[in-house]
């Protein structure tokens, strides 16, 4: 992982700061899109709050051995972040009165997602 390569040692520290600003600043931004619309009556603050909530899907990297392994995609992997619930995440953003948790989860997803690629 840490090699000396003054590159690789600036995506070490760059990535969980990413990883971490998209998982708690971007929901926030989002939370406020979604706020906006039609669809939604509450306030920004608590579809934010919704939003960090899916986050949860995160305590199924506790069943894997080793709990924590920078290289592993959690995409696909784990059982809250394999297709399977994807696909269940997307019927989600049907129902209105689950469409925010959908979102939460899918931007979640994705979040995930891009960590397998930077
Ligand atoms: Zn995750």
């Amino acid at each position: 992982m840490h090699t000396g390569n003054p590159k690789q040692t600036v995506m070490f520290l760059l990535k969980p700061l990413v990883h971490y600003s998209l998982h708690f600043l971007a929901p926030a931004l989002i939370a406020w899109g979604i706020a906006h619309t039609r669809w939604s009556t509450l306030d920004w603050r608590s579809i934010w709050g919704i939003l960090l909530a899916t986050m949860l899907i995160d305590l199924d990297h506790l069943l894997a051995t080793p709990v924590f392994d920078p290289t592993r995609c959690s995409v696909g992997f784990h059982p809250l972040h394999s297709y399977t619930a994807i696909v269940v995440y997307s019927c989600l953003l049907l129902p209105r009165r689950t469409r925010i948790v959908a979102v939460g989860l899918l931007f979640h997803i994705v979040t995930d997602w891009l960590d397998c690629w930077i």
